[in-house]
């Protein structure tokens, strides 16, 4: 028999404490970036939030002081200086920041359907820019605020490596974006910045409706994923929460993927039962 023994360990503290980190891509409740940023909160870490513009701000703000974070700031990633004018009001109000999560991006919705071939040029630089470089714009400004080193973190999807239905250009700006996460975290490496990406299933959110037959996609992932379902924004959430944390320290350049298991499937099992709609 084992006799009971005084723990005289001490308990951890929060994951989080004593870490703050700024969030870019809440546009309400729905939004991924909630879904990441409740869980960083609720393990201690202290938040400030961007917002497009002022339609946005009307849910960002409360949503913001729901966990504890007074920090809110105005940043539409397409303005000439809407990255650096924000981080410049960030740094007056902290003198360092611990982590960053990039969970924006944009495409005119008219080419979110039809042939990839027919995309115009404006709409594929426009949506190159908002949903890809905005997030080496971001590192390169965070960077001398991110002075104990951290992480990066952005959001990305399956269809920068295969092809989706109506995901088009955006599927070109994800395999843009996840080609930058590699070059960054070789150019941040030496400052102890790590930089990595999380590749989402779908999930029901104002960014995701924009894509034509959304639902079909959805129900075709929850039917054919290895965990027979959709994940959850509390699950992208946590594994954002292991980026975002020292847990990880020694990942970076890396696309994780949290959607069930679904990108590893090549041709669905012939007597595979259908997922609970
Ligand atoms: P969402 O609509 O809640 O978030 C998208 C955000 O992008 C919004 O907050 C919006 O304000 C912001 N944005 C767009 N243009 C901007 C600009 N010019 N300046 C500043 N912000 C701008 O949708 P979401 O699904 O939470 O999207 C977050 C990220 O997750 C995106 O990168 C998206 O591609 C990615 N993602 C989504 C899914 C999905 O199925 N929903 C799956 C994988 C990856």
């Amino acid at each position: 028999m084992v006799e009971a023994m005084d723990d005289k360990r001490p308990t951890p503290g929060p994951l989080m404490a004593g870490k703050r980190g700024l969030i870019l891509g809440v546009a309400n409740d729905k939004s991924i970036a909630w879904g990441v940023a409740k869980q960083l909160a609720g393990h201690g870490a202290e938040l400030a939030f961007t917002y497009q513009n002022d339609a946005f701000a009307k849910r960002v703000v409360p949503l913001a002081e729901s966990v504890g974070s007074d920090l809110t700031f105005p940043c539409d990633v397409s303005e000439e200086d809407g990255i650096a004018g924000m981080v410049e009001q960030l740094g007056n109000r902290w003198d360092r920041v611990d982590f960053v999560l990039h969970a924006v991006a944009y495409s005119d919705k008219n080419e979110l359907k039809g042939r990839y071939l027919d995309t115009s040029r404006d709409n594929f630089q426009h949506s190159l820019s908002i949903s890809c470089y905005s997030f080496t714009e971001l590192a390169r400004h965070c960077r001398p605020l991110m002075t104990q080193g951290g992480s990066l973190v952005t959001l990305t999807y399956l269809g920068a490596n295969r092809v989706t239905p109506n995901y088009n250009v955006m599927g070109v700006a994800k395999a843009a974006l996840e080609a930058s996460v590699r070059y960054l975290a070789v150019d941040l490496g030496g400052d102890s910045i790590r930089v990595n990406a999380i590749s989402a299933g779908p999930m029901k959110t104002l960014a995701g409706s924009a894509i034509a037959d959304a639902r079909h996609t959805y129900r075709y992932t929850a039917n054919n994923a290895p965990l027979r379902r959709n994940v959850s924004l509390d699950e992208v959430g946590n594994t954002a929460l292991y980026l975002a944390s020292d847990l990880s320290a020694g990942v970076t350049g890396e696309v994780m993927y949290v959607d069930a298991g679904f990108n590893v499937t090549a041709i669905p099992h012939p007597n595979r039962e259908q997922a609970p709609e």
